[in-house]
């Protein structure tokens, strides 16, 4: 066999997989900062990152993600006041997710004449604005607040425009876990998901309690974006893991509030990185039970209904304060 015009060697995967997590790293520090100053209405941007106790700047070097944290110990280095755990939390979460998604792309990809690995940085960018987009949703919800729709509209465009802008990625050789299903087939899995969203209505609506936090139709608006990147048969089964997960929570905040925190959009990410993390896994062992989308839909539909039909047994889900975490 012909050597690959561009080989990657163990030692450059890892170096691949190493940048993403740092990367990764950094974009959940963005998302502490989203989540607290997106609500108040402050500028995302400017000023840079401030104690919240003294008000001083944070130096670059304190604000590495992660590290920053661990190395002063969670104070302030100014004034000592101890500084939230969530912030390191959230950057290792998200690190972990640049990671899955990366390991995806790395390995999932076949490689022909290298062409794969040119693909694959393409490949892992589009699947991460969908896993950031949903991990900054999950941190909104967690703090009671709702996501704004411009959001989820921005990413749709973005996860619309890659595949035109990379035509690789729905090549015929790319694998069918990694591939971009064609506009028409990304199209009617969007639509399937907003059939699951309605179907989920019920459910979404004892989740968000009238008023609490918007209409719930944001979680259906994510739901489409699921099935527009992961196709009929990753959308459909992230949506149905979503439900469960969000049924069990609502079940379980009847005894330990905080269950509540965790709404559609954390189950929604839980779904799609199970599904990129074990969609080549689950398409070679069963390639019978997800060559038929329409069958995929089918048994996710069945689970949708009935978790909602479960969940109308439970109290709302209880009221969440605002920025409270
Ligand atoms: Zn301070």
């Amino acid at each position: 066999m012909e050597e690959p015009l561009i080989y990657l060697s163990p030692a450059g995967r890892w170096l691949i997989l190493g940048w993403t997590f740092a990367l990764g790293a950094a974009i959940g520090s963005f998302l502490n900062v989203v989540a607290y100053r997106l609500p108040r209405g402050l500028n995302l941007s400017r000023p840079g990152s401030r104690c919240p106790s003294c008000g001083r700047a944070i130096r670059w070097y304190d604000n590495v993600p992660i590290a920053g944290w661990l190395w002063l110990r969670g104070r302030c280095r100014e004034c000592r006041a101890s500084i939230s755990p969530r912030y390191p939390i959230v950057e290792a979460i998200a690190a972990v997710c640049a990671f899955v998604v990366a390991w995806a792309g790395i390995y999932d990809m076949p490689e022909v004449d290298g062409l794969a690995y040119a693909l694959a940085p393409v490949w892992i960018a589009w699947r991460l604005v969908l896993v950031f987009v949903l991990l900054c949703a999950a941190l909104l919800e967690w703090d009671g607040n709702v996501a704004p729709p411009r959001m989820a509209l921005a990413a749709g465009l973005v996860l619309l425009i890659l595949p035109v802008l990379f035509p690789g990625l729905r090549a015929p050789w790319v694998s069918e876990s990694v591939r971009f299903h064609g506009l028409v087939d990304s199209g009617a899995a969007a639509a399937a998901m907003l059939l699951l969203g309605l179907l989920a209505w019920p459910q979404i609506q004892t989740t968000y309690r009238h008023g609490e936090m918007g209409t719930g139709a944001t979680a259906v608006g994510q739901m489409m974006l699921v099935g527009l990147t992961l196709g009929m048969a990753g959308g459909s089964a992230a949506t149905a893991l979503a439900a469960v997960g969000v049924l069990i929570c609502l079940a379980a905040a009847c005894f330990w509030s905080p269950a509540a925190r965790f709404g559609w959009a954390a189950w929604l990410l839980a779904g799609t990185l199970c599904w990129t993390a074990m969609a080549s896994v689950a398409l070679a062992r069963w390639p019978e039970r997800f060559a038929d989308p329409s069958r995929t839909l089918l048994v996710a539909g069945v689970v949708v209904a009935a978790a909602a039909v479960v969940s109308r047994l439970l109290p709302s889900r209880p009221a969440l304060t605002p920025g409270d975490a």
